[in-house]
Formats: C-alpha cells, sequence, structure tokens
C-alpha cells in the first residue's frame, strides 16, 4: 500500500485545518467537501482557478484524492500565456471559486464550481507513487513557463525532508501569504501542513500586520518571499508588537530568491531570530534548508536535504569539490520531476546522466553549507577575465544608505567583454554612480565596481517577488 499524501485528513478531527479570513475548514470538513469533489471529478488532468483562497486548496486536496493532475493557474495570468498553458496541457475542465470571472480561454472549458460545505469523505485508495500528482509551471524568471509534471512521490519526499530539517509537526500554525500556484505557496504552504496535521492561516494579502497579529495569536511559522521579509525589515526597527511576535515564533522561512544579508540582519538586530533560507525550484521542489537545529549562516541556503545529493560542477563538466569555488549546482534525488509536459527535448537536455542541472551557481564552505552566487544565465558577468556573482554586487551596493533596492547585470563591453551594470532604487536623494561605485570596490575587489549605475523607480519583480532581470536586459 503506497504511503498516503494525507493521512491526517481522514482522522475526521474537528481541529482547524484551513483558514482564509472569514472561510476556515476543520480536517472533518475538509475531508467531506474534498472527498465529494474528487468523486465528481473527471479521470483526466483539471485546471484549478488559483486564486488565494480556501477554495484552490479544496480543489487540489479533492484532485490529489481522486490521483487526477491539477494544473494550478495564476489568476493574473496574461491571455498569450494562458493560451501557451491550455494548448500544453490541455485540461478537462476548470475548478474555480463560484461567481469568479475566468478570461476567455478557460470559459470555454467545462467549469465545476469549488464548493465548501457538504460532500463525504469516504476512503480512497492511494494512486502510485509516480502518478502525476501536480503540474506546474515555472515562473517564466528565464524563458517561457513550462509544466513541469511532479509525481506523488516527489512531493511525499520533499515534505518529509523538511519536516526532518525544520522539525516540523503537526502542532505548527503556519502563516501564510503566498499566491496558490506555485510551489512554495502550494506545495510547502498548503500541502505541507495538511500532510503533518498542523493548520494554515492565510492572509489574503500579505502584511505585517496580518504577520504580527497571527503570530501574536497562536501561529508558529511563518514562510515568505524576500520581499516579504523585506518590508520587514524595514519596519521591525520601529514597530515593538512586530518584533514581538518575530520574537516568539518557533521558525521563520525565506525562499523562491535570495534574502539580502542586510534584510537578515536587521530582523535579526531587532527580534533577536535568524530567518532560515531554503533553496529550490519547480522541478526539484526543495534540494537545501538551513536546519531548525543547526548553525544558521545568513547568506547562505543551508545543507542538502535528507535525500537529496547535490553537486557543483564547472565548465569542463569536472566535479568541484574545493571549498569556496563556484560551479553549477546539480541535484539528484526522489524529489525530482518527472520531466517537463511535452518537452522531451527540454528535459533531456536539463539532465546530466541522473544529475539535474539547476543552472544555479553557487559555492560550498568548509562545513558543507551552500551559498548560491545565481542564476547562470543572468547573474553570472563575465568581465576583464573574471566570472563575478550579481549576488555578491547586489549585497554590497545594498549596504549603503542610499540604496533601498539593487540588481546587477552584465552588458557587452568592447574592452572588458561584459561590463557592470547596477540598477539602483535610490532611498532617497539617488548617490552618484561614482560613490556606489568606489563603496563596491572598496568592499569587495576593485574588478567589481559597476561601470554603468542606472536609476529606476522601482525593479520590474513577479509575483513571487523575484526581479525579472530579462526586463532589465540581462
Ligand atoms: P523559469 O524556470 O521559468 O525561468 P524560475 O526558475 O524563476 O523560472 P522557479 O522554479 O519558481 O522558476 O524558481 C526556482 C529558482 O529560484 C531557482 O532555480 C533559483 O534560481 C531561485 N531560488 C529559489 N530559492 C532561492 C534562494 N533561497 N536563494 C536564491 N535563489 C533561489
Ligand atoms: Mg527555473
Amino acid at each position: 500500500m503506497p504511503d498516503p499524501l494525507f493521512p491526517k485528513l481522514g482522522d475526521g478531527a474537528a481541529k482547524e485545518a484551513l483558514r482564509f479570513g472569514d472561510h476556515t475548514l476543520t480536517y472533518a470538513e475538509l475531508a467531506a467537501v474534498a472527498g465529494g469533489l474528487a468523486r465528481e471529478l473527471p479521470r483526466d488532468r483539471v485546471a484549478v482557478w488559483a486564486t488565494p483562497t480556501v477554495h484552490t486548496s479544496v480543489a487540489v486536496v479533492a484532485a490529489l484524492l481522486a490521483g487526477v493532475a491539477a494544473v494550478p493557474l495564476n489568476p493574473k495570468i496574461g491571455e498569450r500565456e494562458l493560451a501557451h498553458i491550455l494548448s500544453d496541457c490541455e485540461p478537462a475542465l476548470v475548478l474555480a471559486e463560484p461567481g469568479a470571472e475566468l478570461p476567455e480561454g478557460l470559459a470555454a472549458l467545462p467549469r465545476r464550481d469549488i464548493p465548501l460545505t457538504g460532500g463525504d469523505a469516504g476512503t480512497w485508495e492511494e494512486p502510485d507513487p509516480e502518478t502525476p500528482a501536480l503540474i506546474v509551471y515555472t515562473s517564466g524568471t528565464t524563458g517561457p513557463p513550462k509544466g513541469v509534471v511532479l509525481p506523488r512521490r516527489a512531493l511525499a519526499t520533499t515534505l518529509d525532508a523538511l519536516e526532518d530539517a525544520w522539525g516540523w509537526t503537526g502542532g505548527d500554525v503556519l502563516v501564510h501569504a503566498l499566491p496558490l500556484f506555485h510551489v512554495h505557496g502550494l506545495i510547502l504552504g498548503i500541502l505541507g501542513p495538511l500532510r503533518r496535521g498542523g493548520s494554515v492561516r492565510h492572509l489574503g494579502r500579505f502584511s505585517t500586520d496580518g504577520v504580527a497579529r497571527e503570530l501574536a495569536n497562536g501561529a508558529t511559522m511563518l514562510f515568505g518571499v524576500p520581499t516579504m521579509y523585506h518590508r520587514i525589515a524595514g519596519e521591525v526597527g520601529e514597530n515593538p508588537e512586530l518584533a514581538g511576535a518575530l520574537r516568539g515564533a518557533r521558525l521563520l522561512v525565506s525562499g523562491s530568491a535570495a534574502l539580502p544579508v542586510r534584510d537578515h540582519q536587521r530582523i535579526t538586530e531587532a527580534t533577536g531570530q535568524q530567518v532560515v533560507e531554503r533553496y529550490g525550484m519547480t522541478e526539484t521542489l526543495m534540494n537545501t534548508s538551513v536546519r531548525a537545529d543547526g548553525e544558521r549562516k545568513p547568506g547562505t541556503v543551508g545543507v542538502p536535504l535528507r535525500g537529496v545529493e547535490l553537486r557543483l560542477v564547472g565548465d569542463a563538466g569536472e566535479v568541484i569539490d574545493d571549498v569556496d569555488a563556484v560551479g553549477e549546482i546539480q541535484v539528484r534525488g526522489p524529489n525530482l520531476f518527472t520531466e517537463y509536459l511535452n518537452r522531451p527535448d527540454a528535459t533531456a537536455a536539463a539532465f546530466d546522466g541522473g544529475w539535474f542541472r539547476t543552472g544555479d551557481m553557487a559555492t560550498r564552505d568548509a562545513d558543507g553549507y551552500i551559498r548560491i552566487v545565481g542564476r547562470k544565465a543572468t547573474d553570472l558577468i563575465k568581465s576583464g577575465g573574471y566570472k563575478i556573482g550579481a549576488g555578491e554586487i547586489e549585497n554590497a551596493l545594498l549596504e549603503h544608505p542610499g540604496v533601498a533596492e539593487a540588481a546587477v547585470t552584465g552588458e557587452p563591453d568592447d574592452d572588458l567583454g561584459e561590463r557592470i551594470v547596477a540598477w539602483i532604487v535610490p532611498s532617497g536623494e539617488p548617490p552618484a554612480a561614482e560613490e556606489l561605485a568606489d563603496h563596491v570596490a572598496k568592499l569587495l575587489a576593485p574588478h567589481k565596481r559597476p561601470r554603468v549605475v542606472r536609476y529606476l523607480d522601482a525593479l520590474p519583480r513577479n509575483d513571487m517577488g523575484k526581479v525579472m532581470k530579462r526586463a532589465l536586459g540581462a
């Protein structure tokens, strides 16, 4: 009998499982309503209009009970991307919150409104662990989104490895404010607590007040992306309620992009807490994390999770074992996806033997902690014979008081090959380019000085707060 994804769902408990604003569902209610919906689903894959609501959670749990692959869709998706995804995955129907207005491409599909009451839990036979559970489209940071086919095995593996790393239990209550159409918000943020028998409180929209309120009222964990922790870092020094609530949390976790060291430090200064960073991606789910019971090293993403093999590989394909040498992260393990939907070429190109090429560059310190340098495609600048990681320069720029946000890219240069460009959102009067360049050169090294500084009102970011470096010409 395969391991059930939700061993706690059938307990019929009166314990609260999900709370989204005024909508709450106990484990017993969730089992009934999702069970009822599961029995009505077709055997083919279904699309889920993934608004940040309890409805989306019910729909995904129903599909998982039925063994039908669910495709969560970003409710802010553009027409062209939606058309691409629908022709790619051809869902049999769309599950949506009652009253939600669907765009044209989706309105043509059969629709089933997601119920929140009634139903009947029943019993479920657990599908084979290799059955596709979810098809999640990548963020499209580096190219058109690809449909990542995730088997049940990968979900169970990653969630259990996080239990091991974080001491995650059914007693944890998670504060959640992320979208539900990516791995972070959906798999970690909803399925994680449900697998453990814990509870989720979703804020709908992120706010520092919401975080403070929930943590002061029994919540134990916060999952966030760096833009959220940046907001917290900016307020926590002057907001004693927020500082007190964060101080009382069991675990603050950041992921999806690099958390600037300055934000780490500010939060620690005001609360004594060290944010735990973890690193993952749609294709591999979670790869590494700082462990709750281990040494916290800000600026690193910790160590490989249980079951995950990780190696760093150089340009010539050689495995790099030297401390602090840069290589591409490759991973192998039961946390990996099956394939890119309809893209055998892309799937084949993504693997080196059984190892998945993440496209992320990193170093490893003497204790085995991984420090991400950036993406091979957009964050590694080849300038004057050096390979320079954008992240390090971004962190240095952020240490300048006149810099609120920073992104670094490379652009073609006749002399240097590429020159370093700093994109700056100033915090007040914009600091002069020369001053910023000297600041970086002094902190890091002269060859890391930005040659060009461009000032912006805001950095281009996607819905997870990731900087879209393609929009900056990278
Ligand atoms: P696409 O693959 O479509 O270009 P994407 O790679 O942004 O988009 P995701 O799978 O959502 O889509 O994101 C995974 C990537 O996010 C990783 O490859 C890595 O570059 C980045 N990332 C995730 N967590 C961290 C972290 N803690 N620190 C630095 N980068 C991270
Ligand atoms: Mg990617």
